[in-house]
């Protein structure tokens, strides 16, 4: 589909969450890869270069064969491809992760559907190896590559005469994803808040995010999703008693009993981002004993 801007937006689809995944085209530069499961139209496009925007599967998984069905050179962030190969490129990832979330109050039986689901999972991501790596200040193609942690650790926009590839850092109608894994940044809120005032004052006059409609008002859309994660951060320290909690329950209080094991993870790991930037503003303690993790008020 032909956007504004020279932008050709191809959408893959889904198996869950969003049902689609958007790749953008502009002058020979493709912006992220979708899952890679099933046909894509590389073929047919005139592809000299492949930027990613960010790790996760539906941006990264079809890194690898979009690479191998155009012959285009692969460029990836510095920090996002350390932690694409320390999660996707490690047998025991799985098993690191569902310790971390037993860490937190997450029950065994499941942390263990965790492992099996990420074993499961790992295989179908075949990410691009020894991509070109980019860091805040590179320029690919006369775009300028800006430094957007938070959804994900290295997450990359990539900024051009006002248009903003964003990948999932803005979206329109969702919140991004804010949270908190092992063995990555220790705030990843503060990242995301501080990355939502940058792309105020960056003011991009358009932003063509991963999922949903491009979006026409950054800085108001970034503005609600700042002040969104003030209000979840009010209602988490409410949630906050004298006793220690642990992370899951916590999330308990605030995303209710009724989630699936995907869903829980989410909810864990969005708690913790909450906790962790509350703890860094004094509105919560952390401490540790026998092995767990828990949060008590101020
Ligand atoms: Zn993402």
């Amino acid at each position: 589909m032909s956007l504004e801007d020279g932008v050709r937006r191809l959408t893959l689809p889904l198996p869950t969450g969003p049902k689609h995944v958007h790749c953008y085209l502009v002058e020979g530069t493709l912006f992220d890869t979708g899952l890679g499961l099933g046909e894509a139209p590389w073929e047919s496009a005139e592809i000299q270069r492949i930027a990613i925007t960010h790790f996760h599967p539906d941006h990264v998984g079809g890194a690898a064969a979009a690479a191998a069905a155009t012959g285009a050179p692969v460029y990836q962030g510095g920090l996002d491809y350390a932690q694409c190969e320390r999660v996707w490129g490690s047998q025991d990832w799985p098993e690191r992760m569902a310790a971390w979330f037993t860490r937190h109050g997450v029950p065994r039986d499941s942390a263990a559907e965790l492992i099996e689901q990420g074993h499961a999972f790992a295989a179908f991501i075949r990410y691009a190896l020894d991509p070109n790596l980019l860091y805040e200040g590179s320029t690919l193609a006369g775009w300028d590559v800006v430094e957007l942690p938070g959804h994900a650790d290295g997450h990359l926009g990539f900024l051009r005469d006002g248009v903003l590839i964003a990948g999932d850092h803005l979206l329109q109608r969702i919140s991004p994803a804010i949270g908190l894994y092992p063995e990555s940044r220790p705030d990843p809120l503060g990242d995301y808040l501080a990355s939502l005032e940058r792309t105020i004052e960056l003011a991009p006059r358009i932003v063509y995010p991963g999922h949903g409609d491009p979006i026409k008002n950054p800085a108001e859309r970034a503005g609600e999703l700042i002040d969104h994660h003030r209000r979840r951060l009010d209602q988490t320290q409410r949630a906050l008693k004298g006793r220690g909690q642990t992370p899951y329950q916590i999330s308990v209080s605030l995303f209710g009993t009724e989630l699936g094991p995907t869903e829980r993870r989410f909810a864990v790991a969005e708690t913790l981002s909450h906790l962790e930037r509350l703890v860094r503003e004094g509105g919560a303690a952390r401490s540790e004993a026998d092995g767990t993790v828990t949060y008590t008020g101020p």
